[in-house]
């Protein structure tokens, strides 16, 4: 079963701000991103995080990243803490890993509060007890398959052979995955799968899955807030920040020329705002 995702179901996933809203009710997001290699990627999630609307970032992660969180984002609390949802391994690689920074993502992903899982950190979601979303692209995708014994996707597989792998995939790790692309596939691992047209080519350039981590963490906090979601509810947010992340993008490039113009992940991220309110 496959479902297009759509503006009027993201609406209805989000969740306005009202006068009873605490920084706790709207939820916190935990972060474990970015590496000496790559600090800016753990820049560009903790400020697509806040540009949701979330209520607190806490980031933990190398000193050099969390200097540039903090110079772009005061407002971070650099400190461990109680969180509704993790963002773990974008900007970080499995070979550049030490096993400190490994224990520690292996003590989120046998926890039990939500953890979206991208990058450096997928090879480490088998077994793990957490709510997983996986955010693999397309190479993500086939290592991870490998490592679980399943075939590769070909270079000329369609959509509809992508959903399965993705449908495959969820259902074998139990977990919630969503599969980057131009057309991007978010499987429960129930076997339904939701599509998400992002309709912005401009996104195709360094940074932007990392953007949209913040964008995750920030929506899946905020609905675990709410109460314990099951994997259908995590896939919809899940579907629902993707959509966001894509109308973000097509905001950012329109404003960049009448025909759109190229774009960097920071402005999707700083364009959220006009995202989420629209
Ligand atoms: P990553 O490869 O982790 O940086 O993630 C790239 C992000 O950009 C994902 O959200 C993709 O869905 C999106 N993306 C990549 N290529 C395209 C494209 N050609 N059209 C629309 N979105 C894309
Ligand atoms: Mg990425």
């Amino acid at each position: 079963m496959t479902a297009e995702w759509d503006a009027e179901r993201t609406r209805r996933s989000l969740h306005a701000p009202t006068a009873h809203d605490d920084k706790y009710s709207r939820g916190v997001v935990g972060m474990r991103t970015g590496s000496r290699e790559y600090p800016g990627a753990a820049m560009l999630g903790v400020e697509a995080a806040w540009r949701t609307g979330t209520g607190m970032v806490r980031y933990l992660g190398p000193e050099r990243a969390t200097g540039l969180v903090l110079a772009r984002r005061p407002e971070t609390v650099a400190a461990p803490g109680r969180v509704q949802a993790w963002v773990i391994g974008s900007g970080t690689d499995a070979v550049t890993r030490t096993p400190e920074e490994a224990a520690a993502l292996r003590a989120i992903l046998a926890g039990d509060v939500p953890v979206v899982v991208d990058a450096g950190a997928l090879d480490l979601a088998a077994g793990a007890t957490a709510p997983l979303i996986l955010t693999p692209h397309a190479r993500e995708l086939d290592r991870l398959r490998d490592a679980l014994g399943l075939a590769r996707l070909g270079a000329d597989d369609g959509d509809e052979l992508r959903a399965e792998a993705a449908r495959e995939t969820a259902a074998v790790l139990g977990a919630v995955v969503l599969a980057k692309g131009a057309l991007t596939l978010v499987a429960d691992p129930s076997g339904v799968v939701r599509r998400v047209r992002t309709d912005a080519p401009w996104l195709a350039t360094a940074g932007t899955g990392d953007v949209l981590g913040g964008v995750l963490g920030a929506i899946v906090a905020g609905r675990a807030a709410r109460g314990t979601p099951d994997p259908a509810a995590l896939a919809d947010a899940a579907a629902s920040a993707s959509w966001l992340h894509g109308a973000a993008a097509r905001l950012a490039a329109a404003r960049l020329g009448e025909r759109g113009g190229p774009i960097t992940a920071l402005d999707v991220a700083e364009a959220l705002p006009r995202a989420v309110g629209e």
